[in-house]
């Protein structure tokens, strides 16, 4: 499969190319060259083991690399506490498909654990000798994710930075105890925002004079790698063979899904998965109350010039959702500017709007819809009352938009709701919606959780609090650049 730019359709490149650049040279996001995938056997996943399905997905969108099996293997392997990798659960009337049983309890792991090794494998087959140095500005969740993911994975070294006293006691204590041979963590002083520049402004210095004295090459996980969204495609089929096998619809017949959506890469997975036969009704985009998305959807004008609110559900706290370029390119009309006219009117106005044909293929696909604060954290009661099951904020957002879908469509496909990441990530926002009193300590909090409710902690996160802390320098942002060169000139 070749790979071309969002901005430019004549710029094409290899998969290992696409994986090894992240970014295209005019600043697009790398697609698949051929849109509707001719080729693709979808019917033949049907009844697969995740895994096996993985590998299918996984050959047809990066055929070039070599022992495509063995990878699957290692990046679905034990680091997962099931064997399903990604369980459908029955809620209701409705289906929870759960992607928080990798080893950080986020959805990220399902792709950050397979993207280094496709990184490692594409730097090999392009004859790179030089050590790959993934740095990464965190805000709390991506950053023990990459770190997990390359971990001890040869050829690359990890390092993640975080604003010192910005994110929470679980999450610094999850990257500050990280095992593994090739990986750093550290603090910035300064909050996320600085220590965003900071890594951006390393990245500056490196394309201009390299890194003296240091045989190395730095690159980024960044959720618009191509080898990032890639690994989402899988759990579609594996929702959609599970519906199946439990005879909540025949094979052919569609489902819908609704994502908790942030950058917009894990329901854009389900539109590739679309474009690749899977029988899909709507994918229902549900935001928090930063409802650009939402508002998008509905009207076709996507405007980011409105207020930023931090919520429970920070992940999805985004006013750019950076793979909606993908989206703009595969849905364009004759009508509409191209994809680098309306990135450049994003970048200098803040907004743009697309064509009416646009717009009626958008809501062919996509259904979409908020939830505030309130409906966020009584979803959470209500959900637990009902049902015994226990929903994160994202998560919660994605179930009450999907009732509000429902309830105003009528529709009576299966509802598949992706669920982001496990409740005991977030013990503060859920004990507050369950109404139960509660100190400051996150890992008391986790305990109480336990208690309230019975629901079992992940290993990963229950085993946290009796860990090394390994990494402990604070450094100033000022200081970045030499703090890496200082970690790879030894
Ligand atoms: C990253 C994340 C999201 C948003 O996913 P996108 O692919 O950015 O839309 C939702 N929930 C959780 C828990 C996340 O970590």
């Amino acid at each position: 499969m070749q790979y071309i730019s969002t901005r430019d359709p004549n710029h094409a490149v290899s998969a290992p190319d696409a994986v090894i650049s992240g970014i295209a040279p005019d600043g697009g996001l790398y697609i698949p060259e051929d849109p509707d995938y001719a080729g693709f056997d979808w019917k033949a996943l049907l009844g697969k083991d995740f895994r096996s399905m993985a590998e299918k997905i996984f050959s047809f969108y990066f055929g070039e690399l070599p022992d495509i099996p063995g990878l699957v293997r290692r990046a679905y392997g034990e680091r997962f506490d099931t064997e399903e990798i990604t369980p459908l659960v029955k809620v209701g009337d409705r289906y929870i498909l759960e992607l928080f049983h990798g080893p950080t309890s986020a959805f990220k792991d399902v792709a950050l654990q397979a993207l280094p090794l496709l990184l490692s494998e594409s730097r090999k087959l392009c004859g790179s000798t030089k050590e790959t140095v993934i740095l990464v500005a965190t805000s709390g969740d991506t950053g023990k994710a990459a770190l997990e993911g390359f971990r001890d994975v040869p050829g690359t070294r990890i390092i993640v930075f975080f604003p010192d006293g910005g994110v929470s006691a679980v999450q610094r204590a999850q990257m500050v105890t990280q095992e593994g041979s090739n990986v750093l963590s550290a603090a910035v002083r300064g909050n996320f925002d600085d220590t965003q520049t900071g890594v951006k402004k390393i990245f500056v210095r490196e394309k201009a004079e390299g890194i003296p004295g240091a045989d190395a090459v730095l690159s980024s996980a960044n959720s618009i790698n191509i080898g990032r969204l890639v690994p989402q495609i899988t759990y579609y089929f594996k929702a959609y063979s599970d519906l199946v096998k439990e005879g909540a619809l025949q094979a052919g017949d569609p489902a819908d899904f609704t994502v908790p959506t942030g950058n917009f890469g894990d329901i854009l997975a389900g539109y590739l998965a679309m474009r690749m036969g899977l029988p899909v009704g709507k994918l229902v985009c549900a935001s928090n109350q930063n409802d650009v998305l939402t508002d998008f959807i509905r009207t076709g004008v996507y405007d980011k010039n409105r207020p930023f609110y931090r919520t429970s559900s920070p992940s999805m706290d985004i006013l750019v959702s950076s793979n909606l370029e993908r989206l703009l390119y595969f849905l364009r009309t004759e009508d509409d500017l191209t994809v680098k006219e309306l990135m450049e009117q994003l970048n200098t106005e803040g907004k743009y709007t697309v064509s009416e044909g646009f717009l009626q293929k958008l809501q062919a696909l996509f259904g979409s819809g908020c939830a505030d604060e309130e409906k966020t954290a009584d979803t959470i009661k209500e959900v637990f009352r009902s049902h015994q099951y226990l929903l994160d904020p994202h998560t919660a957002v994605g179930w009450y938009v999907s009732g509000e879908y429902l309830r105003k469509t009528g529709n009576s496909r299966p509802m598949v709701v992706l669920s982001t990441a496990s409740p005991y990530k977030f013990p503060e926002a859920v004990l507050n919606a369950l109404g139960e009193p509660h100190g400051t300590d996150e890992f008391e909090m986790m305990d109480l959780l336990h208690e309230k409710t019975g629901v079992r902690v992940p290993e990963n996160l229950a085993t946290l609090r009796g860990k090394k802390e390994r990494f402990t320098d604070v450094v100033n942002k000022e200081d970045m650049y030499e703090y890496v060169r200082s970690q790879l000139v030894k």
